[in-house]
């Protein structure tokens, strides 16, 4: 049985559909602060469970015969991690050795892990290698790459099997439609922008049409949620074989200004833009090398056109659940 640790928010919904449709048995644990219990399909068992609180964390491996983690539960709003590290600190780390903590007083060693791109900084040169220098430049990059470290740790002294996902930027919602992105607040640019079409916001702000672009926006890498998900189901069947970080991105740069004339194209509609300064902490380009994703995972992104990608969030976009 698979533990998908905040398995009702964004990436990890789709995760456990996925997993469910190859025929894993799934067990989904969530606070639901950001999650949705809209999201996790009815095929999946739900325990209201939060990181802060190793009772319950060791009823779950108690009750469950927990074979292997898949771990989303963090928060990932790099502003508000600015803002207030306590929350990240507390929650991202400490919430992940709690988890850890129970899974080896249950003989449980086998764990999945979202990191991210964020981890790497400033970046010194793209594409991004997962042997690219990691100088996190917030506190939210920082809580990833401290457990990326304490894994290292763990597998030296407890035997720890663990692989690290670092994604780009996670985009797109279920084919099907029935689940996808929905974060309160919305900072990401593709929902943002889909809104501002319909008339649920009043504009998109592009932050900085200065950047060293081609189009002067900046470009980041868009890899479709669903690719994700299956990247989670090959890094969980790698566990004993491989330990480490592997990046997770398409290798495609797409510029804010392409996201938007992609959008309109999509939706068939204009979208009411301002042009607003940069943003503190958004480097000019990001986009990651993939190469190791294909060869230890067998990994291969189905969405590589970001038309598509955008297809499947305007399509969720126009008939949201939650
Ligand atoms: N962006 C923007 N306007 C917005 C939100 C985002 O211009 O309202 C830009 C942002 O500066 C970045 C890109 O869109 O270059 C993607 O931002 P997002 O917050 O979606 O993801 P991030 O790359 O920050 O993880």
């Amino acid at each position: 049985m698979i533990l998908v640790m905040g398995g009702a928010g964004y990436i990890g919904s789709h995760t456990v559909r996925h997993l469910l449709d190859q025929g894993y048995e799934v067990i989904v644990a969530d606070n639901l602060y950001y999650g949705h219990r809209e999201a996790v399909d009815e095929r999946a068992a739900f325990i209201y469970t939060d990181l802060m609180d190793l009772l319950s964390l060791d009823k779950l491996f108690t009750f469950y015969p927990i074979d292997a983690v898949i771990h989303f539960a963090a928060f990932a709003y790099v502003g508000e991690s600015v803002a207030e590290p306590e929350k990240y600190y507390y929650n991202n780390v400490i919430g992940t050795t709690n988890l850890l903590h129970t899974m080896l007083a249950h003989n449980v060693k086998k764990i999945v892990f979202s990191s991210t791109c964020a981890t790497y900084g400033e970046p010194q040169y793209t594409p991004i290698d997962e042997k690219h220098p990691q100088n996190p430049i917030n506190p939210y990059g920082r809580t990833k790459l401290m457990i990326e470290q304490i894994f290292a740790d763990y597998e030296r002294a407890y035997g720890l099997q663990h692989i690290a996902l670092r994604y780009f930027n996670a985009a797109g919602c279920s084919q099907d439609g029935k689940i996808g992105e929905s974060h309160t607040p919305e900072t990401h640019l593709i929902p943002l922008v889909l809104q501002a079409i319909l008339g649920k916001r009043n504009l998109i702000q592009v932050f900085g049409t200065d950047y060293n672009t081609p189009d002067g926006t900046c470009i980041r890498d868009y890899i479709h949620v669903e690719d994700l998900a299956v990247a989670h189901r090959l890094a969980l069947e790698k566990l004993g074989t491989y330990n480490g970080c592997i990046n997770l991105g398409t290798g495609i740069g797409t510029s804010v200004k392409e996201i938007i004339t992609a959008a309109e194209q999509v939706s068939g509609k204009k979208c009411p833009v301002e042009y607003a300064p940069r943003r503190a902490g958004d480097p000019a380009r990001l986009f990651a090398d993939n190469t190791k994703a294909k060869e230890i995972l067998g990994w291969q992104p189905q969405y590589t056109d970001i038309k598509d990608i955008i297809s499947t969030a305007w399509n969720w976009e126009l008939k949201r659940r939650y």
